[in-house]
């Protein structure tokens, strides 16, 4: 199993060790000491290195609304540019650009993608301690909006590449790391791509996106996870139109009453159960780690849900819940401006979450069974990207199980649904092999600043994921 990624990267520390400038630590158990001092040192170059352009790529605003990306695709491909890396600035929009670099390999297999964004969502500055763009080092910690989604995975991305680059890796695959614009509002530099540049991405096997976050638990990472699937987004609004009126006179069916009572059955609403296999793993996965003495049951779902308390156990978890069901939840409410006025219209809407597989159809109808009520008007607002899921029994499965076991001994790597949506799914349905795969290890509080306030990560954490996605790359692309 683990022969082709050990061999490979055996045989090219062999050949490169006489550049003094070997990179792996992976060999580092069977690499004679001088060898390892080498490595050692390269190693904490890179890691450093990693760490100042990660500042400046920081520094660059481009918070999403308006995005502005341009000058960080354009200060991405001057660094891949100064490696002799070639790349490309595509300008999608006024003021938006993606970028994209592609390292030769000898084309014995299909490239792999490194996709990442270069937007982050807005920062509200004065509810931080740290300018949100200053990617200030503050006791070891380094601050700034993207620190964690995702300049921070962009970065150990890109310089995964320049290193493999610099000791003349021999690849058995081009090496494609594509950074797009506008990931967090409407995937403007994704769907430019996909329609302008398809045969940039042309035959490609695998793709890397960012993924979620692994939490170091008493010291150790017990499980890391890499998203091979997401939760569906299908937004509906709820409408009730009528007669305005004064509101002394109350009407049981004005606008507003009306869509209450609609509102009222869709939260109270549960939606089925339903066990797919990915969640049935997660959920065993996650019991032989946490409670090892409930695998049972934890690893027959279908039967273990017909008991009621251990039914009620799961459901009231929301980080088991989502995986068992699509979800649904309020978030928006349009009434009248006024307080003596009913309004003609009334609206709210739903954030609903389709499990891969479900069919946006049914669940319409399914909803406007439980409303009852043929004047509420129920219409998507949102048209649902197609899901799927992506394979873990493939050589990039195999990278990751390696290259996890290597640095973090105790995790087990599982696949994971994911709640949240990204762009893998649009890369899915081309036909890429798409994971979520971030490299980083952190402390649940330094992963929850992610689109929060104090958004950070600590520089050892970061240098070790440099590291972490480095041999992932170095273990998929390098000839064996
Ligand atoms: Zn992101």
């Amino acid at each position: 199993m683990s022969a082709g990624l050990r061999n490979s990267q055996l045989r090219w520390a062999s050949k490169s060790l006489s550049c003094a400038s070997v990179l792996l630590l992976a060999v580092l158990p069977t690499m004679p000491a001088a060898a390892q001092t080498a490595a050692q040192i390269d190693l904490t170059k890179y890691g450093a290195r990693a760490v100042e352009l990660l500042q400046q790529f920081l520094r660059i605003d481009t918070s999403n609304p308006p995005g502005n990306e341009k000058p960080a695709a354009e200060f991405l491909c001057q660094l891949f540019t100064r490696e002799g890396i070639e790349c490309q600035v595509f300008e999608v929009a006024p003021g938006r650009a993606n970028a994209y670099a592609r390292l030769r390999g000898d084309g014995s297999k299909r490239p792999i993608i490194l996709l990442t964004h270069t937007d982050v969502v807005t920062a509200e500055a004065q509810q931080w301690s740290v300018p949100p763009f200053s990617g200030e080092i503050r006791d070891g910690v380094l601050y700034g909006r993207g620190a964690q989604d995702t300049k921070g995975e962009g970065m150990a991305k890109a310089m995964a590449m320049i290193a493999l680059k610099r000791e003349r890796a021999p690849l058995a695959r081009d090496i494609i790391f594509l950074a797009v614009a506008d990931e967090e509002v409407s995937s403007v530099g994704t769907n430019w791509m996909i329609q302008h540049k398809r045969e940039l991405l042309a035959g490609a096997e695998y793709l890397i996106n960012e993924g979620s976050a692994n939490v170091i638990e008493g010291g150790e990472v017990p499980l890391w996870g890499v998203d091979v699937a997401e939760k569906m987004p299908f937004w509906l609004r709820l409408t009730a139109r009528g007669m305005a009126g004064h509101s002394s006179v109350p009407a049981r069916d004005a606008t507003t009453h009306r869509l209450a009572r609609a509102v009222a059955r869709v939260v109270n609403y549960e939606t089925p159960l339903k066990v797919l296999p990915l969640a049935q793993r997660e959920l065993c996965e996650q019991a032989r780690v946490r409670f090892p003495h409930e695998v049972e049951r934890f690893c027959r779902l279908e039967k273990s849900l017909g008991d009621p308390a251990f039914r009620k156990r799961l459901t009231e978890n929301s980080e088991w819940n989502y995986l068992l069901r699509n979800t649904i939840s309020l978030t928006v409410l349009r009434g009248g401006p006024q307080t003596n006025v009913i309004p003609a219209e009334a609206s709210a809407e739903l954030d609903v979450r389709l499990l891969p597989g479900e069919d946006p159809q049914r669940f319409l109808a399914e909803i406007r069974g439980v409303i009852g009520d043929p004047s509420i008007e129920v219409l998507p607002i949102l048209r649902p990207r197609p899901a799927g899921a992506s394979p873990t029994d493939n050589e990039l499965w195999r990278v990751f199980e390696q290259v996890i076991a290597r640095h973090y001994s105790k995790a087990r790597l599982v696949p994971r649904l994911l709640a949240s949506s990204t762009e893998s799914p649009m890369y899915r349905q081309v036909g890429i092999a798409s994971y979520g795969f971030y490299p980083f290890a952190c402390s649940e509080a330094e992963a929850d600043t992610a689109h929060g306030t104090n958004e950070r990560i600590s520089v050892e954490a970061y240098r070790r994921g440099v590291r972490v996605m480095h041999d992932v790359v170095a273990g998929i692309a390098i000839r064996p």
